[in-house]
């Protein structure tokens, strides 16, 4: 049932929100935000809120920079972890005469999800965020711990603030299932578990928002970097998915075998992994964590208890019902990228096309199959040649490339540290 603005201004104002927070989303997936006074924005709510579109990538320019982002009455959370008097709402965003943006990239995910709704298929998507909980040393970020995997000691320096982020978490309505310290020191894992994939993408925006909020008050820095120490793993985001049709899972089967159709969607996501890379993958550290032996992938193969490979198949007593998608990290815009993950699948589903055996190796050491992109701009290429880039509003597409083409320019021309550690052979 779906709740109308006016309503939900009045239920919050009831309920003690003293400030609305309205979100908008830039195209590399970051909340941009305006904080206004309960009162003052119960007009807001009806009529939308005003904003300078040209300030925040990638909607518009200088020239025509007033924009109108209304609220969504399925995407209100609570800043519960300060006072509980904050409300925060996402927005959709359309242009002066009310046309909806199509560079806002939550609108792109909800036509995706409309798209695939009209074709009979209903996805349900879960994430697992990896992040690093790290103090800063000198300006440079250091661990915060020596923690392991599963660590069970309960002494982690950060032990009392993961308490407190997922009390805050299970009060905020995020669906998160389950928490623990991962592999590296300092690094921990938030699981949010099957939802609609614009809630999830919100949610997953929201839980870094609250992540980072929260570790500041412990002097801690909550960092969702794919690679943020060379020499130990890198945080991932890997995303599972399941297709739903007359109310049926296309992908569940109880024989420890893969449905057809799942088989269809994992040949459809390997044959454009390295297209979608330049979403899932998108900043220049991405690739420093696709990197052999830290458990992301290198190779483009699915298998099933296979975490080297790039798509793996979760099992459970042979009961199978998803597939995770482990190419991700934690740094995409969730909205373009889980877009373009359904795109891909709803493109298997037409092309019909069986996949390759799975990989029971470890996929670091096999020869002659396809590699995942290992810089930026690798993908960026594949992006341009790929299906996607045309099923995609080509002024987004345009607009993604040349804000990522530069970030790779940028990366290319400057003078870093290793540069100077290296050159002392020859100075
Ligand atoms: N941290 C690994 C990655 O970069 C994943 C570890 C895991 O399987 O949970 O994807
Ligand atoms: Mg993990
Ligand atoms: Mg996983």
């Amino acid at each position: 049932l779906e709740i109308e603005p006016s309503d939900l201004w009045r239920i919050l104002k009831a309920s003690g929100i003293k400030y609305v927070k309205f979100i908008v989303i830039d195209i590399n997936g970051a909340p941009r935000s305006e904080i206004v006074p309960i009162d003052m924005a119960k007009d807001l709510f009806i009529d939308g809120m005003p904003f300078d579109a040209s300030s925040i990538p990638s909607y518009s320019t200088v020239n025509k920079s007033d924009f109108i982002a209304y609220v969504d009455p399925r995407a209100v959370y609570v800043e519960y972890w300060q006072d509980g008097k904050v409300a925060d709402v996402f927005t959709m965003v359309s242009d002066i005469a009310n046309k909806p943006s199509l560079l806002d990239p939550r609108r792109i995910l909800n036509d995706t999800l409309e798209q695939a709704k009209s074709k009979g298929y209903n996805f349900l998507m879960g994430v697992e965020v990896e992040f690093f909980v790290v103090k800063e040393d000198g300006g440079k970020p250091v661990f915060a711990d020596s923690g392991i995997y599963f660590d069970g000691w309960n002494t982690t320096a950060q032990s009392q603030f993961m308490k407190e982020l997922i009390t805050a978490i299970a009060k905020a309505g995020i669906n998160y299932t389950k928490i623990h310290h991962e592999v590296a020191p300092s690094q921990y894992e938030v699981n949010i578990g099957a939802i609609d994939p614009l809630r999830l993408a919100d949610q997953m925006i929201y839980f870094k928002i609250m992540a980072k909020d929260m570790a500041k008050k412990y002097g801690l820095i909550a960092t969702f970097m794919p690679k943020p120490f060379w020499g130990v793993n890198g945080s991932g985001a890997h995303t599972h998915i399941s297709v739903w049709r007359n109310g049926e899972n296309l992908f569940l089967s109880n024989t420890g075998k893969i449905t057809e159709e799942c088989g269809y969607a994992i040949s459809s996501i390997l044959g454009n992994a390295r297209a979608l890379s330049s979403f899932v993958a998108p900043l220049v550290n991405s690739y420093k964590r696709l990197v052999p032996h830290y458990e992301a992938p290198t190779r483009i193969v699915w298998g099933y208890a296979n975490r080297s490979a790039m798509v793996r198949i979760p099992q459970y007593k042979m009961r199978i019902n998803r597939i995770e998608y482990r190419h991700p990290d934690p740094s995409m815009n969730p909205y373009l990228a889980f877009a373009a993950m359904i795109k891909t699948i709803l493109r298997g589903f037409e092309e019909r096309r069986e996949p390759p055996s799975p990989t029971e190796d470890v996929a670091y050491e096999l020869v002659n199959t396809l590699e995942t992109p290992t810089t930026l701009e690798d993908a960026l290429k594949e992006l341009s040649k790929s299906f996607l880039f045309s099923e995609f509003p080509s002024d987004l597409m345009n607009a993604y490339l040349r804000a990522k083409q530069n970030e790779w320019e940028d990366y290319l021309t400057r003078v870093g540290p290793w540069e100077r550690t290296w050159n002392v052979i020859t100075d």
